[in-house]
C-alpha cells in the first residue's frame, strides 16, 4: 500500500478547549489510485489533508496508530526529513492558488527553487524542468510565463502552475484539497483531466478532497465519506454513489440538484437539515445522531459498528445490514 493511515486523530485549540477535528480515521491509497474524501465543509477533510502532509496549524496535536508512505513511517520523521519529503515524495495542491504562490516572486523563481532545493539541480537544469512541466500542464508560451508574477495569471492558469510545481519532483503521492472549487466549469474540467493524465503517467496515488459529487464521479476510484471527523462510509466509487448505505451518504446524494426535475429554489429543501456538530471530547456515539432521520435508541448509547454491506462498502451504522434502512415494525 502506498499510503496507509490507521487511527488518525487531530485536535486543535479552540477557545480554551480542544476541538477534536479528526477522530480516528483509517485510509488506504494504492499506487495509481484516487481516493476521494467527501463531506460538507467542517467535516475535517482539510485537517486530514494537512495531517497527512504534517502541515497542521500551530497548537494542533496529531496522533495515529499508523501513518506510512510506502515503507516510511511519517510519524517518526523529524521536521528536517519531513521537509525533504514534502514536495518530493508527497505534494499538495490547495483550493486557492493565490495563497500557495508567493506574490513577490515570479513563477519561474518559484518553480526553479522547488526543483533545486529537492534535487540539487543546476539553474539551467531547473529552468528546463520548469518549462517542461508548464508545457505538460498545458501552458503555452512557457518560457514567457516563467517571467510573470502570480497576479498576472488567471485563476485557472495559477492552478496549472501549482500543479506543475507539485509535480516538479515526480511525487508518489498527491493530496488535492478542493483544487477546482474556485474555478469555472470549463477550467475545472481541464484541471481534472490534467490531474488524471499526470496520475496515469506516473502511477501516482491521489487523495482528492471535494464536496462536489460530480467531481467524485469523474475522478474517484474509491470514496471515503467523512462526517464530523469520522469516516462513515468507504468503498468503491460505483457502490458508494449508486447504492449509498449510510444515512449521511444517502442525504448527500439526495441533496445533489438534478437538472431535469429541479425547480428554482428547491436546492435548499433537498439539503440535509442541521449543521455538522463540533466535538470537544472523546465521543464514540454516532456522529450523525443529531441529524439522522433513521436514528434509534441504540445510536445514542453504543458506538456504531463498522460493517461491510452487500454492495461492498464499509459502513459505520447501527441499521440492519439487509437494508440499512430501519427494519419495518
Ligand atoms: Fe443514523 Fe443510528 Fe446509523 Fe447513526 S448509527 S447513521 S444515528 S441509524
Ligand atoms: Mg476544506
Amino acid at each position: 500500500m502506498l499510503l496507509q493511515v490507521r487511527g488518525l486523530h487531530v485536535n486543535l485549540p479552540d477557545q480554551g478547549e480542544r476541538l477534536h477535528a479528526v477522530r480516528g480515521i483509517d485510509l488506504d491509497v494504492a499506487e495509481g489510485e484516487t481516493l476521494c474524501l467527501v463531506g460538507e465543509s467542517g467535516c475535517g477533510k482539510s485537517m486530514t489533508a494537512l495531517a497527512l502532509m504534517q502541515l497542521l496549524p500551530r497548537g494542533a496535536q496529531l496522533r495515529s496508530d499508523r501513518l506510512h508512505l510506502g515503507e516510511t513511517d511519517l510519524s517518526a520523521l523529524p521536521e528536517r526529513k519531513l521537509s525533504q519529503l514534502r514536495g518530493r515524495r508527497m505534494s499538495m495542491i490547495f483550493q486557492e492558488p493565490m495563497t500557495a504562490l508567493n506574490p513577490v516572486f515570479t513563477i519561474g523563481d518559484q518553480l526553479r527553487t522547488v526543483y533545486r532545493r529537492h534535487t540539487g539541480a543546476s539553474a539551467r537544469e531547473a529552468q528546463a524542468r520548469a518549462i517542461e512541466m508548464l508545457e505538460s500542464v498545458g501552458l503555452t508560451n512557457a518560457s514567457l510565463r516563467l517571467g510573470q508574477y502570480p497576479h498576472q495569471l488567471s485563476g485557472g492558469l495559477r492552478q496549472r502552475v501549482l500543479i506543475a510545481m507539485a509535480l516538479m519532483c515526480e511525487p508518489e503521492m498527491l493530496i488535492c484539497d478542493e483544487p477546482t472549487t474556485a474555478l469555472d466549469v470549463t477550467t475545472q474540467a481541464q484541471i481534472l483531466r490534467i490531474l488524471k493524465d499526470a496520475q496515469t503517467a506516473r502511477k501516482m496515488g491521489m487523495v482528492f478532497i471535494t464536496h462536489d459529487l460530480g467531481v467524485v464521479a469523474r475522478v474517484a476510484d474509491r470514496v471515503a465519506v467523512m462526517y464530523a471527523g469520522r469516516i462513515v462510509e468507504q468503498g468503491d466509487r460505483a457502490s458508494v454513489l449508486r447504492t449509498p448505505a449510510h444515512p449521511y451518504t444517502k442525504g448527500l446524494i439526495a441533496s445533489v440538484p438534478r437538472p431535469e426535475g429541479a425547480q428554482p429554489g428547491t436546492r435548499r429543501l433537498a439539503s440535509i437539515p442541521g449543521n455538522v456538530p463540533a466535538f470537544h471530547r472523546e465521543d464514540a456515539r454516532c456522529p450523525f445522531l443529531s441529524r439522522c432521520p433513521a436514528r434509534m435508541d441504540v445510536c445514542g448509547a453504543v458506538p456504531p459498528p463498522l460493517r461491510q454491506v452487500p454492495t461492498g462498502q464499509v459502513v459505520s451504522c447501527h441499521l440492519s445490514l439487509d437494508l440499512l434502512e430501519p427494519v419495518p415494525a
